[in-house]
């Protein structure tokens, strides 16, 4: 029998970096039976030994980070000193997640309470079985990582299917965690298209999926799990917004925006795509971004375009935009599939699908506003809600406009920094998705809360779960809970 393959391409020459199998629903069940087995021993290894197993895991990944840099180049066109930072923030997050999983999610004692003195309560947090993994091209590394080692950490199997785009790199990431565990295949890949995303969403035994990419996609996969119950966390896209307030460091504002809107050709779920600039700064930044923007350049400070296909949403947020709004840096022109050179264009309507729909490109809109509370509000005014930044000098103010941000993550005076935060949980609302992945937040995201309540002793003359429970029981109880709760207390 002959077996389908498809090819990953190198976005940058066309080149073909790897033939790999194209998995369908046969092969993506038996991935799931053999990882069945092998999260029950995982899961019964205990915290102690996966805390080594994922450490020893943390360093073969170290040791081989050249090579893994080089093929996500490879795959996604990105600079290999890009690559290898991406690859250096995942092995911090499985370092994180590997260390903390046991006081996270380890058994531990709860009080209980007047009404329950004679009971003893213990909660733990135990793994849902196999976790089901569906990554995206762009970070190819540090997103899947992000819920693979969390995942892992909290006991469970996982089974990962990597975006078409970027099969080599995952199938790599699961080959090299088989030298820290050998025994059994608690992390496998399954490679292929679409299909195989599907037939891994849509497998009953599946504790929960965990998926990257598009809201529409994310909308197809919940449909699928929606069959079996499962429980899914999407991380979805983004339209970050980029506040710079009045006091803010312009030189440095500037250097951020660019970097955090540019880097990986934009093709950063919390890339900066809106930038809001309060009035009395307004030229001030302008200048200093549309002096930087003319050193950076495609194909030097960053790659290709991964996916073919995102080149037309780029350029039609672009010839809108420049219809639309004035032109700062860029236009039209600079598409020269696959790369696309920096673009920044200010006055654009917010009602265009340049300020409202997710670019993916090296595009940056930029508005002038009244002040902050209104740069604020049109921040806000997005059906996403992933990320965003916030520059000032006035730190109270900062922090308060960082707080009713409509996100899940905000960075003061520096761009993207709560990623490489392990401590801190990632995710979005609204079309930005659900759940979280990173920190404590996101290992109990994979793993489902245990209570046990234990009675120590019969509690004398207070018996209340028993057919044989009288008056006098019940008034005792009215007595007691009017004494702990019938007072207005502060
Ligand atoms: P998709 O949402 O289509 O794909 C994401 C992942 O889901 C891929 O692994 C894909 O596999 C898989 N998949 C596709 N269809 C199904 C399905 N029916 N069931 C299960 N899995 C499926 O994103 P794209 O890569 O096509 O990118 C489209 C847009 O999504 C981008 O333009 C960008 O706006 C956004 N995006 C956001 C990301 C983020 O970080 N938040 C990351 C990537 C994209 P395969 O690749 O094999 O088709």
């Amino acid at each position: 029998m002959t077996t389908l393959t498809f090819d990953s391409l190198n976005p940058a020459t066309g080149e073909v970096v790897g033939t790999h199998p194209r998995q369908g629903p046969d092969a993506v069940r038996e991935a799931v039976g053999r990882a069945a087995e092998a999260a029950a021993w995982w899961g019964g290894l205990g915290h102690p030994a996966r805390r080594q197993r994922l450490l020893d895991y943390k360093a073969v990944l170290t040791r081989h980070l050249r090579e893994l840099s080089r093929l996500v180049h490879e795959e996604t066109g990105k600079p290999v000193g890009d690559a290898t930072l991406e690859i250096v923030l995942a092995i911090t997050h499985l370092d994180w997640a590997a260390r903390h999983a046991r006081k996270v999610l380890g058994r531990r004692r709860v009080g209980t309470g007047m009404v329950g003195l004679n009971l003893a309560a213990t909660l733990e947090y135990l793994p849902l079985g196999v976790v089901g993994v569906i990554g995206p091209w762009n970070y190819p590394v540090f997103t899947p990582m992000g819920s693979i080692a969390y995942a892992l950490a909290a006991g469970n199997a996982v089974v990962f299917k990597p975006s078409e785009l970027t099969p080599g790199i995952g199938v790599r990431l699961a080959e090299l965690f088989a030298e820290s565990v050998p025994e059994q295949p608690v992390f496998q890949a399954v490679t292929g298209l679409g299909e195989t995303g599907a037939a891994l969403a849509a497998d009953p035994r599946i504790g929960k999926v965990a998926f990257t990419g598009s809201t529409a996609t994310a909308k197809r996969v919940m449909a699928a799990c929606a069959e079996n119950l499962t429980p899914i966390v999407a991380e979805c896209g983004g339209k970050d917004a980029f506040i710079v307030d009045a006091d803010a460091d312009l030189a440095r504002a500037a250097d951020a925006c660019l970097w955090g809107a540019m880097s990986n050709a934009g093709q950063t779920c919390v890339g900066v795509e809106r930038v809001y600039v309060v009035d009395a700064v307004y030229e001030s930044f302008m200048r200093e971004l549309s002096g930087r923007v003319t050193k950076v350049r495609a194909g030097e400070d960053y790659g290709p375009i991964t996916m073919p296909g995102q080149v037309d949403i780029i350029k039609r947020h672009i010839d809108d935009a420049t219809k639309s709004g004035k032109i700062v840096t860029g236009g039209p022109g600079s598409v020269r599939a696959p790369y696309v050179e920096p673009v920044i264009v200010e006055d654009v309507p917010e009602d265009s699908p340049a300020v409202r729909e997710e670019t993916f490109g090296p595009t940056i809109t930029v508005r002038r506003t009244r002040d902050a509370q209104e740069a604020l509000e049109l921040a806000n005014a997005s059906a996403y809600g992933l990320g965003g930044t916030v520059f000032s000098r006035n730190t109270r103010r900062a922090m308060e406009l960082a707080r009713r941000m409509r996100t899940g993550m905000t960075a003061i005076n520096s761009v993207i920094s709560f990623a490489g935060v392990p401590a801190l949980p990632f995710g979005g609302v609204g079309d930005s998705g659900f759940g979280r992945i990173h920190g404590a937040d996101g290992l109990r995201e994979f793993a489902r809360p245990k209570a046990i309540s234990r009675q120590r002793f019969p509690m004398p003359g207070m018996n209340l779960t028993s057919f044989t429970r009288g008056p006098s029981e019940l008034e005792r109880l009215i007595r007691l809970v009017t004494f702990l709760h019938g007072r207005r207390k502060r």
